[in-house]
C-alpha cells in the first residue's frame, strides 16, 4: 500500500518512534498520546482492519496480543493495568486504515461503556 502511513513506518520510509520490531510486527509510539504510555502495535503486512481478518491471521493476532503484554511489562504498566483498543471502521472511529492495537496506560481511565 503506497499511500498507507503505517506501511511507511513499517518499511522505514517515514520515521516512527519504534519500540519493537520483528518479521511480523512493528510497534511505535502514537504521535498524539492520550496517556503516559500510548503505543500502536501493527502487523507489518497491510491488513485494513479487524473486519478484514482471515482464519490464517489467527497466529499473527495472537502475536500482536503477546507483543502488547511484553510492551506493557516493559513500560511498567502490566500490574497497574492498561487498555487495548482496535478501532474498526467508521462507527468504530478508525482513522488510519491499517489494523492496529492501541496499548494505553499509565493513568486511570473511565470505563468506555460508562
Ligand atoms: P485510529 O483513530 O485509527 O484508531 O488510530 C490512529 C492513531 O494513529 C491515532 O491515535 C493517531 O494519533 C495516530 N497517528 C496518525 N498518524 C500517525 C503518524 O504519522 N505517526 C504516528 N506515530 N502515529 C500516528
Ligand atoms: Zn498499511
Amino acid at each position: 500500500m503506497d499511500t498507507c502511513i503505517f506501511c511507511k513506518i513499517v518499511s522505514g520510509e517515514i520515521k516512527g518512534d519504534v519500540v519493537y520490531r520483528d518479521e511480523n510486527i512493528t510497534a511505535f509510539r502514537d504521535l498524539h498520546p492520550v496517556a503516559p504510555t500510548h503505543i500502536l502495535i501493527v502487523p507489518n503486512r497491510h491488513i485494513e482492519s479487524v473486519s478484514k481478518l482471515e482464519p490464517a491471521d489467527a497466529t499473527l493476532m495472537g502475536q500482536l496480543l503477546l507483543t502488547a503484554r511484553k510492551l506493557a511489562e516493559e513500560a511498567g504498566i502490566a500490574e497497574s493495568g492498561f487498555r487495548l483498543i482496535s478501532n474498526t471502521g467508521k462507527d468504530g472511529g478508525q482513522t488510519v486504515f491499517h489494523l492496529h492495537i492501541h496499548l494505553i496506560g499509565g493513568q486511570g481511565m473511565k470505563h468506555p461503556m460508562g
